[in-house]
């Protein structure tokens, strides 16, 4: 058995305990272990004196030299304190160790620690209690980055290190290099091998760099090789043709015209209906770009072909609003439509799956509208020609294939709102055809953005006290819901994995602590006494979210304050104000589909982006907040955004897609990455590989990997 394959139980010191504790956190194996990466690093070489440090605030490492004995002392059973005192140029501090007796004798006067911890003052004092120790010998410094894990409960950090150190030490030798020498050669990488140990413990930044080049680039790259090498797979034939694709008459039930845009869409989408091989298509286009038209379009076809087109929504509220609005124009096409949703009462459920899977055509239903209840058993389609997802990246992997499943041969179409860059679209939806909707309907008015920070606070209020009573409706969102929700506000004097630091980040949080929705709405009611606000999050039972959502869309709710679950695609256009608090949070993309929920109606309507961000100097919060003031084409907001941030958020904005893709693989990295040409970089090679060499037949060992990664093939990862 490979190495890497054993369980962790082959270390010493880990039983069936520690290993059940690893089983949570999903590592089983050696190869696992050694996967499981650092968050972020304590950065225990910069050291600071005990003044700077106290200044700081957060965890620091200072050096002191030892001026007492230590003193022992049982406060009471059970409690043991040791207590000394030691300096630097700056001060002396009082270090306090609770409940570690054996250190008594560790502290020689006159010796030199680093120590690493928070140091506070009180008085003219300085204190640490229970810091990290390490002896600091000059001539030979301990490293200065150490490791931090994501912990779960019953581990603590230096166990899983040590851990992860003697799995390195066994598996060292037996990690397998499948990358091509000369791409290895070409692009200046390290070897795996240096870059997994130096991942885990660097001995300077310059190695962490690169190690996390090397393996940044692995994740991109073998990423791409899986989604182009699953592309080859041939799809199956057999869908209906429909040979009548002529919609002047559905054109002529529409109060519009179609846009250049959305005809070549529709074109696009028709031609791929009138051949035998399933559509596979994804229609991605703005926010209000009109793309539920361009697949009405398409179901009509179907439907006048003799089939039943099915549109699936994300949630019930995008459902009924879908079918009140197709409803209204098959109508008037005498074609029959119907709303499955899980609210649907059982006895009407009843009747509207008999008339999906009647073999009648003139009992039958033709379009069937509704969320994932149309997947629950019983639903079968008689005669399925298209099935519509929308909003496609909400749905789990599981239910968008069932659907698809369900009817094998029938045109898929999925329609997103998420603007992906071109680079990474061609990855990401690799086996998708796409088709873009660019630009507006005519008409459509511009949202006006701001990029505004605290000191507005009260002008804000202001505002939104006159839109509200102009009969406009605001919408308030906040990045998280609960303080302490975040995993890198523990991260204050830490080193995130991919941050260079994050000093200005935390220096300024503790300025404007994190508005949180739930706090935030309490706040406001107080502040707005006479206003309806609610809130909502990604947290609440989905039947409460949609009451609240429905309360909002029907206006009896002034304000909404909510985390961002309203990205997904709620048409309210009675609201007119999107304020964004800790704008500087989001990514670009996220802040313009959020912006894109306002300015849906007559109304002229605002966005504005609340951060400190955007005070004092120009950082690179600022400039990209800024630029959404400029910026409304979601595609160049999508670019802007992977050149500022990398193209870790859209991976993680994106997840459910990309591991859709890759049938489970994880990019734990790459989605942290803030290089997009690094990505470009393994995209592009990875890409030259397949042209030349599409089964990867010159290289076995790459191609089992790949398919072992992607289960292609039943197989191992290592
Ligand atoms: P999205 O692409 O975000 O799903 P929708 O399909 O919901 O957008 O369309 C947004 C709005 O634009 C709808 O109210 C729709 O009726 C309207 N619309 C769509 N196409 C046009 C058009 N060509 N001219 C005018 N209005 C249009
Ligand atoms: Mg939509």
């Amino acid at each position: 058995m490979n190495i890497l394959e054993r369980p962790v139980t082959a270390l010493t010191g880990v039983g069936s305990a520690r290993a059940n504790t690893y089983a949570k956190m999903g590592i089983h194996t050696l190869g696992d272990l050694i996967l499981h990466y650092p968050r972020a690093y304590e950065n225990r070489g910069d050291i600071k004196t005990l003044f700077e440090a106290s200044m700081i605030g957060g965890k620091c490492a200072v050096v002191l030299t030892v001026a007492t004995e230590v003193k022992s002392t049982n406060v009471r059973r059970g409690m043991n304190l040791l207590k000394f005192r030691a300096y630097d140029d700056s001060g002396t501090a009082e270090i306090t160790f609770f409940n570690q007796p054996y250190l008594k004798d560790k502290f020689p006067l006159g010796a030199e620690f680093r120590f690493y911890g928070r140091v506070e003052q009180t008085g003219r004092r300085y204190t640490m209690s229970s810091p990290v120790v390490e002896y600091f010998d000059p001539t030979s410094p301990p490293p200065d980055l150490v490791p931090v894990y994501r912990m779960t409960e019953g581990i603590s950090g230096k166990q899983i290190s040590t851990n992860i150190a003697s799995a390195l030490s066994v598996c060292e030798a037996s990690l397998e290099d499948h990358l091509p020498p000369d791409v290895i050669e070409k692009q200046r990488l390290c070897s795996l091998r240096f870059a997994i140990k130096n991942i885990h413990n660097p001995t300077d930044y310059r190695s962490l760099a690169a190690a996390k080049r090397r393996l940044v680039f692995d994740e991109f790259f073998y990423f791409a090789l899986g989604i182009g090498m699953s592309k080859t797979k041939s799809r199956p034939s057999g869908a209906p043709v429909f040979k009548n694709a002529d919609i002047k008459e559905f054109l002529s039930a529409l109060p519009y015209k179609l846009t250049d845009a959305q005809s070549r869409a529709v074109g696009e989408i028709l031609s791929d209906m009138q051949r035998d091989t399933p559509m596979n298509r994804m229609l991605v286009g703005d926010v209000g770009c009109g793309k539920t038209v361009c697949a009405a379009a398409a179901m009509y076809v179907a439907v006048k072909n003799g089939r039943q087109a099915v549109l699936m929504a994300p949630t019930e509220i995008l459902a009924r609003q879908h079918y009140a609005d197709l409803s209204e124009i098959f109508g008037k096409l005498n074609i029959s439509s119907a709303l499955l949703i899980g609210a649907t009462t059982a006895a009407q459920k009843k009747k509207i799956k008999a008339a999906i899977s009647s073999s009648d055509p003139k009992e039958r239903v033709d379009v069937v509208i509704g969320t994932q209840a149309l997947l629950s058993d019983g639903v079968e389609f008689a005669a399925p020609g298209l099935v519509v997802t929308d909003e496609q990246h909400r749905f789990g992997v599981n239910q968008r294939a069932t659907l698809a499943g369900k009817n094998e041969k029938a045109h898929l179409l999925v329609m997103s709102a998420t603007p992906i860059p071109r680079s990474m679209a061609l990855i990401m939806y690799g086996d998708l055809d796409v088709s873009r909707i660019d630009g507006m309907p005519p008409g459509r008015q511009r949202v006006d953005t701001f990029a505004v920070d605290e000191s507005y606070r009260a002008r804000l209020e202001i505002f939104i006290e006159k839109q509200v009573a102009m009969g406009g409706q605001v919408y308030i969102v906040c990045p998280a819901v609960e303080e302490g929700d975040d995993e890198d506000e523990a991260a204050l004097g830490e080193i995130g994995l991919f941050e260079i630091s994050t000093k200005e980040n935390a220096a300024r949080e503790e300025k404007t602590p994190l508005k949180t929705a739930v706090e935030f709405s309490a706040q406001l009611s107080k502040r707005f006494p006479r206003l309806s606000v609610a809130f909502i999050h990604g947290k609440m039972k989905s039947a409460e979210k949609e009451r609240v959502m429905q309360d909002f869309a029907e206006g009896r709710v002034n304000i909404l304050v909510s985390t961002t679950v309203i990205e997904v695609g709620v048409n309210v256009p009675n609201a007119c104000l999107m304020i964004v608090e800790n704008a500087d949070r989001f990514g670009l993309s996220q802040l313009h589909q959020l912006r894109g929920r306002v300015g849906r109606g007559h109304r002229k309507s605002y966005c504005v982006l609340v951060s400190d961000a955007v005070k004092g100097p120009e950082s690179v919060a600022a400039k990209r907040l800024k630029s959404l003031c400029a910026l409304y084409d979601g595609y160049q907001i999508a670019e802007q955004d992977l050149l500022m941030r990398g193209p870790g958020d859209f991976f993680r904005a994106n997840q459910n897609d990309a591991i859709r893709q890759s049938g489970g693989i994880k990019l734990p990295l790459a989605e942290q990455c803030d290089d997009a040409s690094l990505m470009n970089t393994a995209f592009a090679e990875a890409n030259k590989l397949l042209a030349s060499d599409r089964e990867l037949s010159a290289y076995p060992s790459l191609k089992a990997k790949v398919k072992s990664m992607f289960s292609l093939e039943a197989g191992t990862m290592n």
